[in-house]
């Protein structure tokens, strides 16, 4: 049949040091460096999944420094935005909070945002000496919120992250067959 190239806009969210960057740059090129510094980009990433061209656009965006904006996720964001990865460290029970207020302001947007297809991601799994956040209690926000869940190793597994992406790209496929 015709191959048409799909295209996925897909927003990382989550606050600072979680591994946002090291997670996209483990995406776009299998490897893990280090240390990304505080850049904020879309890059765009084409790949070929069970025989499908796909374009995948991803904004590895910044925590806002300016704590007092009420507003989690910014209209701008859920606009663009396909689907969402919400990351945290599960040796940071705070960014964790993070993505509970950041989950619970995008299912409480307004309509036309409010049921974008979202994977949240437990990053840093490697470390499991300084765990502060239980399989557990990721697994059940990502239940009570419809979203998918993940818990990687951006450092040391190429294979989750990989997982993280497909998982979202299925979640879009579903959201846009039922348009
Ligand atoms: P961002 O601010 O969310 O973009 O976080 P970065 O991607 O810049 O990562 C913050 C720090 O955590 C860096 O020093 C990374 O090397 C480190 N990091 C990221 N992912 C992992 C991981 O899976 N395991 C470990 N041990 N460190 C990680
Ligand atoms: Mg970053």
């Amino acid at each position: 049949g015709s191959q048409q190239k799909v295209e996925a806009n897909i927003l990382l969210l989550g606050a600072e040091n979680v591994g946002k960057s090291a997670l996209t740059v483990r995406f776009l090129t299998r490897r893990f460096i280090g240390e990304y510094g505080d850049i904020e980009s879309i890059y765009n990433h084409s790949d070929k999944i069970d025989g499908r061209e796909i374009s995948f656009n991803i904004w590895d965006s910044l925590y806002p420094q300016d704590c007092d904006s009420v507003e989690m996720v910014s209209d701008k964001q859920l606009q663009w935005a396909d689907g969402v990865i919400l990351v945290y460290s599960i040796c940071d029970h705070a960014s964790f909070e993070v993505t509970r207020r950041q989950v619970q302001f995008i299912r409480h947007a307004k309509k036309a945002f409010a049921g974008v297809p979202v994977v949240i991601v437990g990053n840093k799994r490697d470390l499991q000496h300084q765990r502060a956040v239980s399989s557990e209690e990721g697994r059940l926000l990502a239940l009570s919120t419809d979203c998918g869940f993940f818990e990687i190793s951006a450092a040391e597994n190429y294979h989750g992250v990989l997982l993280v992406f497909h998982e979202l790209l299925e979640l879009i496929r579903e959201a846009r067959a039922l348009k």
